[in-house]
């Protein structure tokens, strides 16, 4: 089979590249492992910045994202005792949407479905040839069975952070970064209505606990927890009593209301760039190339602005056979990539606890400047709310 830009991997940087490219008139083939219905109903990120909103929208993709999701004008911020609004709009004139990594990926495939895109879903073998040359391809196992090779101008890794195009790299020219944190996210999903306008970003001795949600019926909540913790050491009780310490219920008059958890599991965090970008006619977009901690809500982020950058480069290269942009892909990409990466890290390690005293009173000391100051608070407003595409 041939195609302009084979594209591995139909999660929302897989699917929102090969929009990208119809919208353009040029033609791309998508491969992936799962079924249409198990990428589709992962439950993932939750929170949209103003650039991916702005780009869903240019896209065509933002009737539902406009009628459904919820807009917030900031966060809350808070430690015992202590609960500051922080206003992004007041800021920066930015904000950011509720509307869950689900519902884009029903977008895309909607859309994509209306398009007509050929997305080849239950791959087994996906593998990456002859990256450095002008027709590299791609092989696969079909999901009836059958042994196939899409060959293209361009390969596009867009498959996570387990797809195989990353290493398909040469180890003399891939250089890694990674950190792993020494605590993990317990997160549940409850049938219950959220007991906050705006997500709540809880510091607390007993450790980190965030208050978000999905929709004006779902709430969605995570609590800090040592690596390794077992599921069923974790009974409802002892979920929502643990929230109800450290997101604060009864301070204030404010109380969290407890409701049937239906989904939960424990994500591990870390932090991962591979550089480049690029290899040959191989270019990495999304979770291929990097992964945050959640804590910033900057994943799905920045797979969209990879792909918003990407997507014009591509067009440029194998319509006009103009690499400029393809070129520069990379490096432009990466500078938001390490500035997210240090946002996630930095709000990572000011509101986990470590058990460091010393830590603790750095962390509250740079809390309470943060919350109370307009420059601190302008600064986690500006990296939340997300900097523009190509910053
Ligand atoms: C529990 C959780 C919570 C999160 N919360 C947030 C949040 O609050 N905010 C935020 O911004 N981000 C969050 N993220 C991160 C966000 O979900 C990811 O950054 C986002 O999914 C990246 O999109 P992607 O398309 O690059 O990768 P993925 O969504 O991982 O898609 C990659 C696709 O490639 C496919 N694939 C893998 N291997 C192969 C292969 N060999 N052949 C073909 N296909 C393959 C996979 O099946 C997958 O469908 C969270 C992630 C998790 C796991």
């Amino acid at each position: 089979m041939r195609t302009q830009v084979a594209i591995i991997g139909a999660g929302p940087a897989g699917m929102l590249l090969s929009h990208l490219l119809a919208a353009e008139g040029v033609e791309s083939v998508v491969v992936e492992t799962r079924t249409e219905d198990y990428v589709a109903s992962r439950i993932r990120a939750g929170i949209l910045e103003q650039s991916s909103v702005d780009l869903l929208h240019a896209a065509g993709l933002g009737e539902r994202l406009a009628r459904e999701g919820d807009q917030h004008r900031g966060i809350h911020l808070q430690w015992p005792e202590e609960r500051h609004h922080l206003d992004f709009v007041d800021l920066t004139g930015r904000s950011v949407w509720v509307y869950g990594q689900t519902e884009v990926q029903k977008d895309l495939v909607a859309a994509r479905t209306a398009g007509g895109q050929e997305v080849h879903y239950g791959v087994s073998g996906t593998a990456l040839h002859d990256l450095e040359s002008d027709s590299p391809s791609v092989t696969f196992t079909s999901a009836d069975g059958a042994p196939t090779r899409v060959t293209a101008s361009v390969v596009v890794g867009c498959d996570g952070s387990f797809g195989p195009s990353r290493a398909s790299v040469p180890d003399t020219i891939r250089q890694t970064w990674e950190k792993v944190y020494p605590y993990s996210w317990l997160g549940i999903l409850a049938d219950v209505a959220p007991s906050t306008d705006e997500l709540i970003y809880a510091w607390h001795p007993d450790g980190f606990a965030m208050h978000s949600m999905r929709s004006e019926t779902v709430s969605r909540l995570y609590l800090q927890v040592p690596n390794g913790t077992d599921l069923d050491d974790w009974s409802d009780d002892r979920i929502w009593s643990s929230l109800a310490t450290r997101l604060g219920h009864g301070q204030d008059g404010w109380t969290l209301t407890p409701g049937p958890i239906t989904e939960r599991s424990v994500l591990p965090m870390r932090s991962f760039v591979q550089t480049p970008m690029r290899h040959g006619r191989m270019f990495l977009a999304g979770d291929a190339a990097h992964i945050v901690p959640p804590t910033g809500a900057k994943g799905l982020n920045l797979a969209v602005a990879d792909v918003g950058l990407l997507a014009p480069a591509l067009v440029d290269l194998v319509r006009n056979d103009d690499s400029r942009l393809a070129d520069a892909y990379s490096d432009t990409a990466l500078r938001r990539v390490w500035r997210c990466t240090h946002f996630s890290w930095w709000m990572t390690t000011m509101l986990h606890t470590s058990g460091d005293e010393f830590d603790q009173q750095l962390q509250l000391s740079q809390l309470r400047w943060v919350a109370t100051s307009e420059a601190g608070a302008t600064g986690l407003a500006e990296n939340y709310a997300g900097l523009p595409i190509g910053f």
